[in-house]
């Protein structure tokens, strides 16, 4: 048997996806004798698996925000060749008492999920094959370069490793080189916050994260039950949020959309757009999937409100069969009518003076009643729209205009309307506003207030990460835009690899997860499955 051939791979990025990297390769390397495998992850955190979400020593009180019945891992530890490691369910089971129904409505904490994905690592480590070897650099890569061998990858200590391959899975960029972060959740609960007022940019999940973190990480109590804060004495002052819309995102009581619940029209529409269209006429995501959107919406509002009104609206109805459904019941009950900009767009469509404490009771009640709300039933359609225009994105189906349209307005509004928080979080978010620890001051401008701290708690940049990584003479960070690449993002095709200057495609390096955000949509980023650019690309590498 002559030598074996050595394969050296640099993982950049040890959280959820460089995990998953690292599995898949883990099993190549047990499939393939005849190779001798070395992997070097680079992550500046102590464990692999938790990235930025999933920290184990973070309270208990940051949830995910999808339900237990969403975390499964089992395909996946199938395609990894390690079925005999213990589900999610089973890993964490000793800390739930309930029946299995009860387990998947539940929302986890984020650090159970880290716990289970650190095991993962450790046993997948454990189970690997002899020719393979893990090294950790706990650092920052902050370059890569090509190498006579291959490319090197330099850390910020100047520590340079050369690897033939190299899959980047920065996710959300690293808290060591973005300070801005709030992650690890520790930095808010060893800093001094009390008393002060504290200016807040950004009104997603990780707001949500935080005013948790600085109230009842603070020892606050949150009184669910009376409606009521106890307070510590040591939360801020106040807490002034603001954002581009000031709007807050929607919260949800259930991630388990219901059986009955699925495509009208859209799938269909869409998939011939996919399989019919001839790849040289892109379609417009404004004149064309945008309408179908709004059309899936407003049937899903009815066939809700219609049902508490004693009518069933059949899948199977025709397009005029429903519209004078609809007209006869308006005729007959004074109920608001489909709006699709005033579900997205509030603040913009409403006649009277927009109050974003309305709108939070407003959004609370609606969430409270789960799929029963016809509210709910309607901004629900986005969450099974994603992998439709994950697959538009892939397949480069929509001209430049719209993708730029979509970055810009759509992927946002969509955003904060379909994967919000879990109720019980958004409720707390509601009691402190009551309490006037939150004040919606959306004219900042004219707020003669002055603030004693600035938080960011805005979704990282899309092109944060490469702030730190240079990738020199590698890729191109932004602008070029050729077959519908996103400004902002690394210059990818739609299999994942990084384009060379020349635009050529450089398959040695590989983008999984947010750094691939140029040609997906990506929100459920925790699965192994969706977006999964890593098998094919191992597979080549070992053939
Ligand atoms: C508040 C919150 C709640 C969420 N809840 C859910 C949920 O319920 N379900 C879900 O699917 N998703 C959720 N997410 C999304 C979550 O981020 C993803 O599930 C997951 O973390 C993405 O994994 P990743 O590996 O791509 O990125 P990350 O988790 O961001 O991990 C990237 C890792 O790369 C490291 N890194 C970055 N740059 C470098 C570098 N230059 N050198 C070395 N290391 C580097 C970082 O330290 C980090 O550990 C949530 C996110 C947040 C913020």
């Amino acid at each position: 048997m002559g030598p074996r051939r050595l394969i050296r791979i640099g993982i950049i990025g040890g959280g959820p996806k460089g995990l998953f990297t690292y599995l898949r390769i883990a099993h190549l390397a047990k499939k393939n004798p005849s190779f001798r495998v070395r992997v070097t992850i680079f992550e500046p955190q102590n464990k692999i698996g938790w990235g930025i979400a999933y920290n184990t020593k973070q309270p208990a009180f940051l949830l995910m925000n999808y339900c237990n019945f969403h975390i499964n891992f089992n395909d996946f530890l199938i395609e990894v060749g390690l079925a005999s490691l213990k589900s999610y369910k089973d890993y964490i089971q000793s800390k739930y008492n309930c029946s299995v129904p009860e387990f998947n409505r539940a929302f986890s904490p984020r650090s159970y999920v880290g716990e289970y994905l650190n095991y993962l690592f450790e046993e997948g480590m454990r189970l690997s094959s002899e020719n393979l070897q893990t090294d950790m650099v706990k650092e920052v890569a902050n370059e890569i370069k090509t190498s006579e061998t291959g490319y090197a990858i330099s850390t910020v200590s100047k520590k340079i490793i050369n690897v033939d391959k190299i899959c980047l899975t920065t996710g959300h960029g690293s808290s060591i080189n973005q300070p801005a972060l709030i992650y690890p959740i520790s930095k808010i609960l060893n800093t001094d916050l009390s008393g002060k007022i504290v200016r807040c940019k950004g009104i997603g999940l990780t707001f949500i994260d935080f005013v948790i973190a600085s109230t009842e990480g603070k020892g606050g109590i949150y009184d669910l039950k009376n409606d009521n804060y106890i307070s510590s004495g040591k939360e801020p002052k106040m807490i002034v949020p603001y954002s581009r819309t000031n709007l807050p995102m929607m919260p949800r009581l259930s991630t388990i959309l219901p059986h009955d619940f699925y495509p009208w029209k859209i799938g269909n529409a869409i998939n011939y757009i996919l399989t019919e269209i001839k790849s040289d006429s892109q379609v417009s995501f404004l004149d064309e999937i945008l309408p179908l959107i709004q059309d899936e919406m407003r049937f899903h509002y009815y066939r809700a409100l219609l049902k508490d009104y004693g009518k069933i609206i059949p899948y199977s109805i025709s397009e005029d069969h429903l519209e004078s459904e609809i007209s006869n019941f308006h005729k007959a009950h004074d109920v608001t009518a489909f709006s699709f900009y005033d579900l997205l767009f509030p603040h913009l469509t409403n006649n009277k003076k927009f109050i974003v404490e309305e709108y939070l009771e407003e959004l609370f009640s609606h969430a409270s009643m789960g799929f029963s709300s016809h509210f709910v039933s309607a901004i629900s359609v986005i969450r099974y729209i994603g992998p439709m225009i994950n697959d538009l994105l892939l397949t480069s189906s929509m001209d430049q205009k719209s993708i730029d349209e979509f970055d810009r307005v759509w992927k946002s509004a969509f955003q904060r309307i379909a994967y919000g928080p879990p109720l019980i979080n958004f409720k707390k978010l509601l009691i402190a506003t009551r309490a006037g620890l939150v004040s919606w001051k959306s004219d900042l401008e004219n707020y003669d207030v002055s603030f004693d701290c600035r938080i960011t708690t805005t979704a990282c940049k899309n092109d944060m990460p490469y702030e730190s990584l240079i990738l020199n003479k590698l890729a191109i960070s932004s602008g070029t835009n050729i077959d519908a690449s996103r400004v902002n993002y690394l210059e990818i095709d739609n299999k994942g690899h990084i384009r060379n200057d020349n635009l050529s495609i450089n398959d040695d390096i590989l983008t999984y997860g947010i750094p691939a955000g140029a040609k997906t949509y990506n929100n459920d980023t925790l699965s192994p499955s969706y977006n999964n650019f890593t098998s094919n690309w191992l597979k080549k590498i070992f053939k």
